[in-house]
């Protein structure tokens, strides 16, 4: 069953490589007096490495398929191909929970066509982990968002969906299988330790998850995230400006509201009014210096 499986997805790729194949001899970049023939197939360099439990494979040459879009009609133009490279890493993880009721509802909610929605991994409440993309693909979970001057976070980061409605506390055995998995990613791609954030972080008027029952702190002492140090909280000076505090740390705040909200839900927790207190702006403080 499972030969057979794979026999399909090698059909499918190789018709695939046919059909674009065929397609690139119509994208022709002129190049001086010899015509080059530059096939525009990006799509299949990818699609030859989407497996489950392996780093991809490219052969070498394969890499020789880029986009040019306007620079290959500049006069000066010229294709020559580098023999050292590997793929692009992932350097942020995003963390969600569903807002679902199960498991399987997620999984089929990444395996239908209309969602337009995926994670790369999905983690039951019981800490069972499923694996839906490869690391290195492209994900499509955080949507609109920013992060520092960052616009695509789908294209540097892993995205981490919890079984979670945004209503119930996180199973201890749901967290115990998130850390193994940060532990996992971080080491294999040198995550900073600053990079593991939530998609409210990046996307603060638009979404609130992971929700305030989720453990950041606990994420946080393994390495994780950022916290502030309790012990360690001060008065901010007068002179501290908390929008530049808050930009700083990587928060979007063209929505200020949403902004200072999403701080809060994560590091106030029980007050997330859309204003800065005294002692929220002590802990904005303390975060800020860690910078
Ligand atoms: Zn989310």
């Amino acid at each position: 069953m499972l030969a057979r499986k794979y026999f399909c997805w090698y059909a499918l790729f190789y018709c695939f490589l046919f059909l674009t194949g065929c397609k690139s001899k119509s994208s022709v970049v002129k190049k001086g007096p010899a015509e080059q023939v530059i096939p525009v197939k990006i799509d299949t360099v990818i699609k030859t490495v989407i497996v489950h439990d392996t780093v991809p494979k490219l052969s070498m040459g394969e890499h020789k398929v880029w986009t040019l879009g306007k620079l290959g009609s500049h006069a000066g133009m010229r294709q020559e191909t580098a023999i050292h490279y590997d793929i692009r890493k992932p350097n942020y993880v995003i963390i969600h929970h569903t807002a679902q009721n199960s498991l399987d509802q997620t999984i089929r909610t990444f395996q239908v066509e209309h969602t337009k929605v995926s994670s790369h991994y999905v983690i039951g409440r019981d800490g069972v982990i499923v694996q839906m993309l490869n690391d290195y693909v492209r994900g499509w979970h955080a949507g609109l968002s920013k992060w520092g001057t960052i616009t695509d976070m789908n294209s540097i980061s892993i995205g981490i969906e919890l079984d979670n409605n945004g209503r119930e506390a996180f199973p201890e055995a749901q967290i115990a299988s998130l850390l193994v998995v940060l532990d996992t990613l971080k080491t294999n791609y040198g995550i900073p330790t600053a990079n593991f954030i939530g998609h409210a972080d990046i996307a603060p008027a638009r979404k609130n998850d992971p929700s305030v029952f989720f453990p950041w702190k606990k994420l946080a002492d393994r390495g994780f995230g950022i916290w502030y140090n309790p012990a360690e909280l001060v008065t901010a000076p007068e002179t501290f400006n908390p929008i530049d505090a808050l930009k700083i740390i990587g928060y979007d705040t063209s929505n200020l509201k949403a902004a200072i909200i999403a701080f809060k839900r994560k590091f106030v927790i029980n007050d997330v009014s859309p204003e800065l207190t005294v002692y929220d702006k002590s802990i904005l403080y303390n975060l800020y210096l860690k910078y």
